[in-house]
């Protein structure tokens, strides 16, 4: 068995299990060997319930005391239900789960873990996970291993799988010299695979996470590189002075340009027209208006006779540009004859956008990655502008090579990064910040508190809703993962509309929205808020990038505590673009004194890059997992913030390594050259969210 042998071979993954492992693009052993733990958990003593203090996970042993009691409020069945241990009395609260009303003997013992809250003098746990003692002694002292499941599968089944192909699978021979793993301080791949999955404990844990990282920014650097990516000084094939239509889009604009946007334009203005090819990062805090500068360059080569593409990370997201210009164009009598291109749209329409493409009718194409994937055949493309797409795909300087030649390239990101990481990431791209925001905006409200507060949230949504305003509401997950053992459920998608849908009244529109939708479901979720046929909008990130509805002014985030703060940042630009106050409730599911402290650097500042260093400076190496500091890189593993230091050791040895055997061709780079040209196959240059 080698990493490309399918996962069917283990033994207990039949047909059911292979569908659901293919859920999670787990289709080969390597693949399942590649699917690191999420997070880990660790089971501590059981706790006496007269001790338990409020925002803790802990366990009792209790015995079922009262008669449970059960209700139902819409689709959704509550169970509550007393337990006691010789100290005192707890009560505990489920959610869809009727069967335990029957599953739990009265008098039974057995062990309750989960979340302590406190409501008045008594304490409770909601959703708390059940095991017997034989289970529970199994679990303690460890750190376990959890999972990004999908309905359907367990933690345990996966770790008991990944145990299984580690036994027999054959790693390939280790790809880095020894002196390259002496050098960085690395473990060997097979080693770091084995910990990553079973650690024995903390710090053995955090020296595999190192090796891992290591490799994904080495083999990202590495192919950026090499493919030269952003490359300096290329000709300027397609010279574009500036025309009349920019300055009469400006003037029928209701708002001016602020001086950051005016300076960041100019700067755009001057490469367009300089003797070398664009390769320019604007960076800009959400809300600081990227897409009118986006707009104007691409209005430049319009003017010019050229086309221009602008390239989305997801289909709302395209859709959003798409309409937004639209709009200009109707209103404004801009000259785009703009064409929407996306990978949900049916092979007729596609077909007439690429007609309309190849023959050079349509002056600007908006869409997602399908704008360079697909058979699409530019007649003159001389300006591309990737909106929100961090990572920059490896290839695709290729790509586009392959579609116009050596066009200008311009990247927006909301993402703020600092000089020295940008210069390792976008090696010579240029960067223009737009920092400051426009003038008329409010200061977003921002609080953060417990899950106690929660009523205090609806009843606030729902004066919101009253005065026609907008809401969304973010949980870090899609669905229910309440098989899996152990563990402490997090706030899921699906589950929480229901919730939201028996606790609101009954005329506030709710929907939902999750990466996991098929396209077009999205973009109807997507449009219907947008166009006000709904009030509640409940996702998980997906809303992060870009997402426009001014008329939204609630962002309630379950959880906070598992997100990095820049990312929390993020999801606080989708409100307060418009003329109403908008507010932030970070819901934090612990009420730990470091993590309230934590979300509350999120009260201090508007400034992203002041927030995500900040929280850096609280959290320590093991604090890395469960939370991702940028929702935007899309590394699998490496978080550029936290990592950087892995990073800055990467991109040395790629700059040592391109020095010494640029073509891989020395005998002891054999092993490398075929890791590396396997990477640059599967490489996936645009991920869509
Ligand atoms: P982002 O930088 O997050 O992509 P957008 O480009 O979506 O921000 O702009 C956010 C909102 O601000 C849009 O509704 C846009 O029309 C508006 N906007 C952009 N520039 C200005 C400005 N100079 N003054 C007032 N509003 C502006
Ligand atoms: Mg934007």
């Amino acid at each position: 068995m080698d990493k490309s042998t399918s996962v069917t071979e283990i033994k207990g993954v039949g047909e059911k299990t292979c569908d659901l492992l293919a859920k999670l693009n787990i289709r080969s052993v390597g693949d399942l060997l590649a699917a690191y733990p999420r997070d880990y958990e660790t089971y501590g003593e059981l706790a006496e319930i007269s001790r338990l203090s409020p925002g803790q996970v802990c366990a009792v042993h209790a015995a079922v005391s009262g008669i449970p009691n059960e209700k139902r409020t819409g689709k959704l069945h509550v169970l509550n239900m007393k337990v006691a241990d010789a100290s005192g009395s707890l009560q505990l609260t489920f959610y869809n789960m009727p069967f335990l009303k029957k599953a739990l003997k009265r008098g039974g013992f057995y062990i309750f873990r989960g979340m302590v809250q406190s409501r008045g003098t008594s304490r409770i746990m909601e959703q708390p996970k059940i095991f017997s003692m034989e289970d529970y002694q199994k679990l303690t002292g460890r750190l376990i291993p959890r999972y990004s499941l999908t309905k359907g599968l367990t933690d345990n089944a996966m770790q008991k799988y990944v145990k299984q192909a580690l036994s027999l699978c054959e790693f390939e021979t280790e790809y880095y010299s020894r002196e390259l793993l002496e050098k960085n301080q690395l473990l060997s791949e097979r080693e770091a695979v084995e910990i990553i999955h079973f650690p024995n404990d903390y710090e053995s844990m955090i020296r595999a996470r190192k090796r891992l990282v290591f490799d994904e920014f080495f083999t990202f650097l590495f192919l950026m590189r090499k493919n030269k990516v952003f490359s300096d000084k290329l000709e300027n094939r397609y010279r574009m002075p500036e025309t009349v239509d920019t300055a009469r889009f400006l003037e029928c604009l209701p708002f001016p340009l602020t001086e950051a946007q005016q300076k960041v334009w100019a700067e755009i203005k001057e490469d367009l027209n300089s003797p070398y090819c664009m390769n320019r990062l604007v960076q800009g805090d959400v809300g600081s208006g990227k897409t009118i500068v986006a707009v104007l360059a691409l209005l430049t080569a319009a003017a010019n006779g050229y086309q221009g593409a602008l390239m989305a990370p997801t289909e709302v997201l395209a859709v959003q540009h798409y309409e937004t210009i639209l709009g200009y164009v109707q209103k404004y009598g801009l000259i785009f004859r703009p064409v929407l291109l996306t990978g949900s749209m049916n092979a007729r329409e596609k077909r007439e956008a690429c007609a309309l493409i190849a023959s050079g009718e349509a002056n600007l194409v908006i869409g997602t990655h399908a704008l360079i994937q697909e058979k699409v055949q530019y007649r003159s493309l001389a300006l591309v502008v990737t909106d929100e797409q961090h990572r920059f795909g490896v290839r695709q300087r290729e790509y586009l090579a392959a579609k116009g030649n050596a066009p200008h390239i311009l990247v927006m990101s909301a993402t703020p990064i600092p000089r020295t990481l940008a210069i390792i990431l976008y090696g010579d791209l240029h960067i223009s910040v737009i920092d400051e925001l426009p003038a008329e905006r409010l200061p977003i409200k921002n609080c953060v508190v417990n899950t106690s507060w929660r009523p205090n949230a609806y009843k606030f949504i729902t004066g919101e809703v009253e005065k026609g305003r907008q809401v969304y509401v973010i949980c870090p997950q899609v669905e229910g993962d309440t098989e899996s053992e152990g563990g402490l459920s997090l706030e899921n998608v699906v589950d929480y509309t229901e919730k939201l849908r028996g606790t609101l009244p009954s005329v506030i529109r709710i929907a939902y929205l999750h990466g996991k939708m098929r396209p077009a479901d999205k973009k109807r979720v997507m449009e219907a808020f947008a166009a006000h046929e709904l009030d509640v909008l409940v996702s998980t990130t997906v809303i992060e990038v870009g997402i426009n509805v001014p008329n939204a002014t609630v962002m309630m985030v379950e959880n906070a505590e598992r997100f990095g703060l820049a990312q929390l940042h993020q999801l606080r630009g989708r409100v307060g673009r418009g003329e109403y106050q908008s507010y932030c409730i970070f819901v934090s599911g612990d009420e730990k004194e470091e993590t309230m402290e934590r979300l509350k650097i999120l009260n201090k500042s508007n400034d992203g890059f002041f927030i995500a260093s900040e929280d850096l400076k609280l959290r320590g190496p093991g604090d890395m997992f469960g939370i991702r500091q940028s929702g935007a890189f899309s590394f699998r593993m490496g978080d550029i913030y936290a990592d950087a230091p892995v990073l800055q050791l990467a991109s040395e040895a790629v700059e040592l390594l391109l020095q010494k055997d640029p073509e891989l061709e020395k005998p002891e780079n054999a092993a490398l050259q075929k890791h590396l040209s396997a990477a640059a196959a599967n490489s996936v240059d645009f991920r869509s969210i």
